[in-house]
């Protein structure tokens, strides 16, 4: 650890820069140096970072349209856009799995320094018709020990910050925590909260395979309530399910990421926890997964099997009613299954969200406008219910 810190030091000045950065992860060794945004590692901790899958949205160089509700501009704001710093991402090793081999990528390195990329996320916002993103970096440092997790959400969080204040009007951002030490979580969730870029935190699905329903992370979601940060809750795959998902298609993610929000959500709802913080905002990725889709299942678990159900636990509501409790992003794909979204948990529930830079969806806006719900209920979900859920007042 404390040669990684030494490292780190010594290559402040450049990553500072923004431009370069070491390809290498051993103290001992002279950095060799390659720009930001290079094909810089094929050990698979980030396949992503690869020139040819850069991605620029076909409309990119174009503005799309804002849409007006009551003579009212709405600001569209994307609740689920990603991004990694390249110091960060070094100092896990080369052992960490941090980035797919998927298109976009490269756009995920935006370091407030690197104008060239930054420039290239905001055009394809621009076409997208997207006014605002809430950056998060997904987690790969829930199985680093405790010195390393913190340095790794330090240095997240610091760019985060440096970030969001070069373009306020265009980046907020949920930041890092520590999830598996709880009593740092705290901490950190109290020091982030701090500063109004952030709109809350970023976790994963489960905390290195314990669900969140688990006791020790009470301390962490009671202070998140109490301090009104949103828990941005993004999936890492099913790796348990590893065996069954191979062969074409990338199932891993296709099912895997959708079906672990799915879990960790059910957890949520029958352990008790959203009555136990009934003020939790808990915003959950790519539509909260299968949840909404086959909710109902969920009110009759207990009637046919109380075997099956903790008699200790009592519910105030039925599982079902949970959902209003809880907010999703619009990354279903389809009008019809927005639809059903809307109708399952309420339009006052859904904010968009699209997985920048990686393109699951290259029109959010049309995605919400198509959908056969009102023009009140467009606007909420544009960017109405996201500007309330994170206090963002212009
Ligand atoms: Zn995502």
């Amino acid at each position: 650890m404390t040669s990684r810190r030494l490292f780190l030091r010594g290559l402040g000045g450049l990553t500072t820069s923004g431009i370069y950065f070491c390809n290498c992860c051993n103290a001992d060794e002279i950095p060799s140096l390659v720009p930001v945004g290079g094909n810089w590692d094929k050990g698979g901790q980030d396949l992503g970072n690869d020139p040819t899958l850069s991605y620029r949205h076909p409309l990119a160089g174009t503005k799309r349209k804002p849409f007006f509700y009551n003579g009212k501009r709405i600001k569209v704001i994307d609740t689920h856009a990603h991004c990694f710093f390249p110091e960060a991402v070094l100092l896990a090793g080369t052992g960490s799995y941090v980035n797919g081999a998927v298109k976009g990528g490269p756009e995920h390195y935006i370091p407030a320094s690197a104008k060239d990329i930054i420039q290239r996320r905001i055009e394809n916002m621009d076409a997208k018709g997207v006014d605002m993103e809430v950056l998060s970096v997904n987690t790969f440092w829930y199985s680093k020990d405790k010195e390393l997790a913190v340095e790794i959400c330090r240095i997240n969080n610091s760019n985060l910050a440096e970030l969001c204040e070069a373009y306020p009007n265009r980046f907020a951002a949920f930041g890092s925590i520590a999830t598996q030490y709880p009593e740092i979580a705290v901490k950190q969730l109290t020091e982030i909260m701090k500063n109004p870029v952030f709109k809350g935190v970023a976790i994963q699905a489960n905390v290195a395979g314990v669900e969140h329903s688990d006791p020790r992370f009470h301390p962490v979601w009671a202070k998140a309530e109490e301090l009104g940060a949103v828990l941005f809750i993004h999936p890492q795959g099913t790796p348990q399910l590893a065996q069954r998902f191979k062969g074409n298609g990338w199932i891993s993610n296709v099912i895997g990421n959708p079906l672990d929000t799915t879990i960790a959500l059910q957890h949520l709802i029958y352990e008790g926890i959203l009555d136990k913080f009934p003020d939790l905002k808990v915003l959950a990725a790519h539509g909260g997964g299968f949840l909404g889709s086959y909710a109902a299942r969920m009110d009759h678990s207990c009637f046919v099997s109380p075997s099956n159900c903790n008699s200790n636990i009592s519910l105030k509501k039925k599982p079902t009613d949970y959902l209003s409790q809880i907010f999703f992003d619009s990354l279903v794909f389809t009008p019809e299954g927005l639809r059903h979204l809307v109708a399952q948990v309420g339009s006052q529930q859904i904010v968009v969200g699209t997985d920048s830079p990686i393109p699951w969806e290259d029109f959010p806006v049309d995605h919400v406008l198509k959908t056969p719900i009102s023009d009140a209920q467009k606007a909420a979900i544009l960017g109405g219910n996201a500007a309330k859920l994170l206090r963002i007042t212009e």
